[in-house]
């Protein structure tokens, strides 16, 4: 029961256009199945291998988030079912979700991952890798996927300042390129609306800098 108590204090505390997708990582679907009972529906979850244990076994109307690094050999596996892949970070595996969004006959949702951290250690794509990427989209439409939006994980410290300045980086990028008049066919302002940033410790700063999707995990389920 305390699985829904802290869903429910937590949505509680974030305004309601925010999204909270729960965090289910290394917790066993028993677990899951009671933030589903308590109305949770959006799931993620950083490895393929663990999704695809757990998707069968919950309900068909979870939506699931693919949070973490992707290898582009294993997209297959989640292209039929997953919701938004968060973690796109290179070309070569945007090009690999579009392809098996066409043999699935569906458009997969997809966020790019930015780099806002100062740390080594963290997935995603530069500001210049990111333009590159999206030039690249401009001369070549990939039918099968949608670009939602942008997702970032700030650095693991307790300097909520350099938090929030990496917060508001990523939303002035997102900003950015949603205003930008070149990249209006790919990013179109109907899709282009999500903006992933925050976890247990950071979703107060990542809301107030913009953010509109979280992703708790501890918060919800208690310590890894
Ligand atoms: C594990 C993880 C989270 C959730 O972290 P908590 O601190 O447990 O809320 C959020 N985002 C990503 C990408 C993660 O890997």
């Amino acid at each position: 029961m305390i699985i829904a108590a802290n869903i429910r204090k937590i949505k509680q505390q974030i305004p309601k256009h925010v999204q909270l997708v729960a965090v289910s990582k290394t917790k066993p679907v028993e677990l899951l199945m009671e933030a589903y009972h308590a109305g949770q529906r959006a799931f993620g979850e950083n490895r393929v291998q663990e999704l695809l244990t757990k998707q069968p076994l919950m309900p068909d109307d979870v939506e699931w988030h693919l949070i973490g690094h992707l290898q582009t050999n294993k997209v297959k596996y989640i292209a039929p079912f997953i919701h938004l892949i968060q973690s796109v970070d290179s070309l070569k595996l945007l090009e690999t979700i579009n392809k098996e969004g066409e043999k699935n006959k569906r458009v997969i949702n997809v966020l790019l991952q930015v780099f806002i951290a100062k740390e080594e250690t963290k997935f995603g794509l530069n500001e210049d890798e990111l333009h590159e990427l999206l030039a690249f989209c401009l001369n070549k439409p990939m039918q099968h996927i949608c670009i939602c939006g942008l997702m970032g994980i700030a650095t693991n410290t307790e300097d909520k300042l350099e938090i929030i300045k990496e917060f508001n980086y990523l939303k002035s990028i997102f900003d950015n390129l949603k205003s930008n008049k070149k990249y209006e066919h790919i990013l179109s302002s109907s899709h282009f609306n999500l903006l992933s940033m925050g976890m247990s410790s950071d979703y107060d700063e990542a809301i107030n800098s913009g953010s509109n999707i979280v992703r708790v995990g501890s918060a919800i389920f208690g310590n890894r």
